[in-house]
């Protein structure tokens, strides 16, 4: 079992000194739980991978405490500081062309970086402290759902590491938007998240080039950004995902069907019946769905029949992660 920590300094104090030595953190951000290295030491960033069983080609998300730290380990534009000054700290990652101190393992030998600046204040205090990058990719086992609690990290990891620093539910409950800025004239959306890809055009006054939402064939985006495999957020239990579910579609299903729809339904329904939101605002769904996901997980159904969210704003990246999800 870990340790789940409380966010005093003494803990965060603590926390620095055991990543600065090599050892492995649960930790919070404002889109999903963290399994958190000192992102320049080799050796520390291996295991990761390790507790992950992820494969070693997946690069890792370096965070940094804010615009200017960056510098110190990739190659900044001016179109990136220009996004930083608006949406940092937030979720939304950059791949830049990295500098030389990052070791290969954190970025799969590719001459970029992912870097991010998280907006939970208790990961940020603890980023803040550090005087290293912290690489910190999703804390659960590679391909499972992505963990919103540090309940949810203990209960896939908690045998393997040694802390956990519990920051509260997560606020976005889905992970950071992606951007490939690498060339400014051409950024390049990788991963749909909790930033909707729109505020990010209205801020630069243009459209910018994105995958399309069901578009899992290409292969420059995958060999890119390997979170972009067409399998993953996955539940054990078959996920099939429909564009919406009708009262009839609901009393069609068997007793081991589970059904999951994106708001409370009007009606009365089945105890097989569950919601994302009482609201349907997305920031609810986004919020409870890797949570809900986990619960229909362990109720022993032998399929999961969700519907898809609006594809617009956050909708499209919980439909992103709802058809990954549903991926066999
Ligand atoms: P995770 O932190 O588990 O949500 O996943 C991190 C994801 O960030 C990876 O799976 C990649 O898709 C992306 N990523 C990390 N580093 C890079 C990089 N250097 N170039 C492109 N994508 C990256
Ligand atoms: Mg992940």
């Amino acid at each position: 079992m870990a340790k789940i920590l409380q966010p005093n300094e003494e803990n965060l104090r603590e926390l620095r000194k055991f990543l600065l030595f090599g050892g492995l953190v649960g930790v919070p951000t404002e889109t999903v739980y963290g399994l958190a290295a000192n992102a320049l030491d080799p050796e520390a960033c291996a295991k990761i991978f390790e507790v992950k069983q992820r494969p070693t080609n997946d690069p890792l998300i370096c965070h940094v405490s804010g615009i200017d730290a960056l510098d110190d380990i990739c190659e900044v534009n001016p179109l990136a500081r220009r996004l930083a000054k608006r949406f940092w700290p937030g979720p939304l990652t950059y791949v830049l062309p990295k500098k030389a101190k990052v070791p290969d393992i954190v970025t799969a030998g590719l001459g970029s970086v992912a870097v991010r600046c998280s907006a939970h204040p208790d990961f940020h205090r603890l980023v803040e402290q550090c005087d290293f990058p912290i690489a910190a990719p999703s804390a659960n086992p590679f391909a499972y759902i992505s963990p919103t609690t540090a309940q949810h990290v203990e209960a896939s990891l908690g045998s393997r590491i040694s802390f956990i620093l519990d920051g509260g539910p997560c606020a976005f409950g889905v992970e950071s938007t992606i951007v490939d800025l690498r060339d400014e004239s051409l950024p390049r959306v990788l991963r749909y998240g909790a930033l909707p890809v729109e505020d990010i055009e209205i801020e630069l006054g243009r459209s910018i080039d994105k995958p399309e939402p069901s578009d899992d064939a290409d292969e420059s985006v995958q060999h890119l950004a390997p979170g972009a495999l067409p399998k993953h957020y996955s539940p054990r239990t078959p996920l099939e995902l429909r564009g919406g579910l009708s009262p009839q579609d609901l009393d069609a299903l068997a007793d081991d069907q589970a059904a999951l729809l994106i708001s409370k339904p009007s009606q009365a329904v089945g105890a097989n019946v569950f919601w994302l939101s009482e609201s349907g605002k997305l920031s609810d769904i986004a919020a409870h769905l890797y949570a809900k996901l986990r619960e229909l997980d362990e109720l022993g159904f032998r399929q999961i029949v969700a519907e898809e969210a609006p594809e617009l704003g956050l909708g499209l990246a919980i439909n992103d992660r709802l058809r990954r999800a549903s991926f066999r």
